[in-house]
């Protein structure tokens, strides 16, 4: 197995009759050892500042659909927004016990989802979710950092140059040094083309819709 074989949703989540959300401490390691850490197996430059950030990675069984379409997966901003007083408090307080704190992005997997498809889907998938986690940039294009000297993180909708990204990364294959089973992999399934990854988004489905 190489270093690459990425985590699978537990049995305890998918045998579960009353648990349908399970924090996976599995999935943030991976998710940074294969595009987010110096080094990583299909390093990608523009998520450099998520090396600053604190990510909750979580699985659910709870089907999603949109439009007709299935949610393989979403990233939100913490703190939960958009809620009540009592919502958002016992929001932040279920994730805090999830994570030990509250993270800067939640990002939420469809297990299902994740059983099923192949490498290069999956790869596609979180590496999308990643794309959303973004460091916003001030008026001239900068990066903004706060008064701490922390990334300033928002939420990013994909413009062009981001589905370049990927389309790049999974149309023509990821960058050198990635494990060689995994860039034949990719290369063979070119159709892995943004547009259906944000199709199965549910924050780029939500951003159009907003
Ligand atoms: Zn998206």
């Amino acid at each position: 197995m190489s270093g690459l074989s990425r985590p699978m949703p537990p049995a305890d989540l998918m045998e579960s009759l009353v648990r349908s959300f399970m924090p996976s401490p599995e999935l943030d390691a991976w998710a940074r050892a294969t595009f987010i850490a110096p080094g990583a197996a299909l390093w990608n430059e523009d998520h450099d500042h998520l090396n600053r950030a604190a990510l909750g990675f979580v699985w659910t069984t709870v089907p999603n659909r949109r439009g007709g379409n299935l949610v393989a997966g979403q990233c939100e901003i913490m703190p939960p927004m958009a809620m009540g007083k009592w919502q958002r408090a016992r929001a932040e307080q279920q994730i805090a016990e999830w994570f030990g704190e509250v993270p800067d992005f939640l990002i939420t997997i469809d297990a299902n989802y994740a059983q099923v498809c192949d490498d290069p889907e999956f790869c596609a998938l979180v590496d999308h979710e990643l794309y959303h986690a973004a460091q916003e940039l001030d008026q001239f294009g900068a990066p903004k950092f706060t008064r701490d000297g922390r990334p300033k993180f928002g939420l990013k909708g994909h413009d062009v140059e981001e589905f370049v990204g990927i389309v790049r990364r999974y149309g023509a294959g990821p960058a050198a040094g990635a494990t060689q089973a995994l860039v034949e992999a990719a290369s063979r399934r070119p159709e892995i083309a943004a547009a259906q990854i944000s199709q199965a988004c549910g924050t780029c489905r939500m951003l159009k819709a907003a």
